[in-house]
């Protein structure tokens, strides 16, 4: 999913101040009033995932939240983003996680919610508890985690994306109506041509550190304008928080360089690799010294009975990668190995040497949605 409409670059208004900053497609953001005092006030920004998007909307308190319980619940027109029909358009949403607020610095916070039909008072007066919209992933997963908390489940997600051109649509820095040299000299490349759109990745990386998302290391990828940021290892539900957070201030990011960021599982046809989102996950079990490696086989087991299932819910889109080449599995097919590539899960070389650890499923698309794919996983190998 992406908008439609021209990028554009606003002319500077006022002449020059001083302020500007100059951007990656060599125009100038003005930015004389970032730094004004605030007067005490304090910006929430309040975001929630709304189907494969990530939206927002900001509101100015007088006092500094410093839990998600300090923040009122709101609402937002869900006719306008095809949750809610226009008869009854109300979304309700309410605060789950606090980060600090990368680019309006300052006490100011962006909030991760999650959407609800509002309560309703009914015919005898009482009032209905909130129910979570078809669209809201977060609750089924805050549910799970909770059953399993105890087995302390630990996440670690691998999130590859691809860089486009905002006015073309075709990846950023190939050669118009063209192809660049093919695959091999750009996975963890340096160099103008091979590492294409750093700096988006480097102010990527600095402001998640500064938001509290728990990012954990970046690499360009083997399609030229394709890179991966990893997130994690996470608990539980923090997990799918802090990648749908990624992914906010990503596009919020790529608004100042005029770059458009696609999720997209195969953003280009051919003999380009597509984009994964590798989930790798451990429990107390597989970390366990000396029993570890038992636990991890006897997971992948259970996680092989239910492929289908997961399959079905690892990313839109994911059959156009899924192939069985560029480093994926077949999508028909459930299979694991040691240090394997071609396999649905991987276990690392040192698993079966240490006799613990994690694996990693490879089969989730880079669209994937967090809560969907860290509640399926937890279902499969801890709860059957
Ligand atoms: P790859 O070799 O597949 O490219 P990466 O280094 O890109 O692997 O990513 C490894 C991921 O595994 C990271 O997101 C990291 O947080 C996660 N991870 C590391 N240790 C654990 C663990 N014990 N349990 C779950 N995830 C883990
Ligand atoms: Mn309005
Ligand atoms: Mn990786
Ligand atoms: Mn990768
Ligand atoms: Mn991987």
């Amino acid at each position: 999913m992406s908008p439609s409409s021209e990028p554009y670059t606003l002319p500077p208004c006022f002449g020059t101040t001083g302020k500007e900053e100059q951007l990656l497609d060599g125009s100038l953001w003005d930015n004389r009033f970032k730094d004004l005092d605030q007067n005490g006030s304090v910006c929430v920004d309040s975001a929630a995932p709304a189907l494969t998007w990530v939206r927002s909307k900001t509101r100015v308190l007088t006092k500094v939240p410093t839990k998600p319980e300090d923040l009122p619940a709101w609402n937002y027109d869900g006719s306008s983003c095809g949750q809610a029909p226009g008869d009854d358009s109300e979304v309700y949403i309410v605060p789950r996680t606090i980060y600090k607020d990368p680019f309006r610095g300052g006490d100011n916070i962006i909030v991760m919610c999650d959407t609800y039909e509002p309560p309703r008072v009914n015919p005898d007066g009482s009032v209905s508890s909130i129910k979570p919209l078809p669209t809201n992933t977060r609750a089924a997963c805050a549910e799970v985690m909770e059953k399993v908390k105890d087995e302390e489940p630990w996440f670690g997600i691998e999130q590859e994306y691809t860089l486009l051109n905002a006015r073309t649509k075709w990846p950023l820095g190939w050669p118009t109506n063209g192809f660049p040299g093919p695959q091999g000299p750009y996975y963890c490349a340096a160099g103008s041509g091979a590492a294409i759109g750093r700096e988006l990745i480097e102010s990527h990386l600095k402001a998640c550190m500064y938001a509290g998302v728990l990012i954990s290391g970046v690499n360009a990828e083997v399609m030229p304008a394709q890179w991966e940021y990893q997130v994690g290892p996470c608990t539980g539900i923090k997990m799918g928080d802090d990648l749908w957070m990624s992914r906010y201030i990503m596009y919020r990011l790529a608004e100042l360089y005029n770059i458009e960021v696609t999720f997209d599982p195969k953003p280009v046809a051919g003999d380009w690799n597509g984009a994964g989102g590798h989930t790798n996950f451990s429990s107390k079990a597989t970390r366990a010294a000396g029993t570890g490696w038992q636990a991890i086989q006897d997971q992948i087991a259970k996680l092989g009975k239910r492929h289908a299932v997961h399959i079905a819910a690892y990313g839109e889109g994911n059959e156009r990668r899924l192939t069985g080449k560029h480093e994926t599995s077949s999508m028909d097919d459930f299979s694991w190995g040691v240090a394997n590539r071609g396999c649905s899960i991987r276990v690392g070389r040192m698993v079966p040497v240490e006799k613990c650890g994690y694996y990693e499923d490879r089969r989730p698309a880079s669209n994937l949605d967090p809560y969907v794919v860290t509640r399926l996983i937890v279902e499969s190998a801890l709860l059957m």
